[in-house]
C-alpha cells in the first residue's frame, strides 16, 4: 500500500500484513490504547520510506484515552535489531485509538515534538501512525509526517 505526503513529497510504503499485525496487537489491548516503534528505511534519494516492522515497548502505560511508551529497557532490543537488520532503523511511532478517530491529540503532537528534541534519537521527521480500532477489527488509520511543530497527513497514492 502506498501513501503520499504532498508537503514533503515523500512516498510511504507499508504492507497490508504489517498493518494487520499492528491492528491485532492493538485489538488484544482493547479498550486501552496500545502502540510501539515503527522501523523502516528511506530510499537513497529520501523520497520513499518503507515501513518494515515494529518494535514493541517493554514499559508503557495504556488507558482508553492515552498511550505513553517508555524507552526503558528498549536499548538492548534496538541494538539486537540493528545488528540483525543494519539497513533498518527507527522511523516513528504508532498507537491505537480504541473507538476513536484517526486524528491526533495535542498529547500525540507533543510526543512527536519530544522525539525530535531527544538527544539519543537523531530524527527530524518522524512518522506517526494512528490506527482506529474497535473490539474486533480496524476502523481506519492515518499516517502523519512530523516537521517543525506540525503534523502533515499522508493521502493514498493514486
Ligand atoms: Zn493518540
Amino acid at each position: 500500500m502506498k501513501y503520499t505526503n504532498t508537503y514533503k513529497k515523500v512516498e510511504l510504503i507499508i504492507s497490508e500484513d504489517l498493518l494487520k499485525r499492528l491492528s491485532s496487537y492493538g485489538i488484544e489491548q482493547f479498550s486501552n490504547e496500545f502502540g510501539g516503534f515503527l522501523m523502516g528505511y528511506y530510499s537513497n534519494n529520501f523520497k520513499t520510506l518503507t515501513i518494515t516492522d515494529t518494535v514493541l515497548p517493554k514499559v508503557y502505560q495504556g488507558t482508553p484515552y492515552l498511550f505513553q511508551r517508555s524507552i526503558k529497557g528498549i536499548g538492548g532490543t534496538f541494538e539486537v535489531y540493528y545488528k540483525k537488520q543494519p539497513n533498518q532503523y527507527y522511523i516513528g511511532e504508532w498507537h491505537t485509538h480504541p473507538n476513536g478517530s484517526t486524528a491526533y491529540s495535542h498529547t500525540d503532537k507533543q510526543a512527536m515534538v519530544n522525539i525530535t528534541q531527544c538527544a539519543t534519537v537523531n530524527i527530524t521527521n518522524p512518522i506517526l501512525l494512528i490506527i482506529s480500532i474497535n473490539a474486533s477489527e480496524i476502523n481506519g488509520f492515518q499516517f502523519y509526517l512530523y516537521d517543525n511543530n506540525e503534523l502533515f497527513p499522508f493521502v493514498e497514492s493514486t
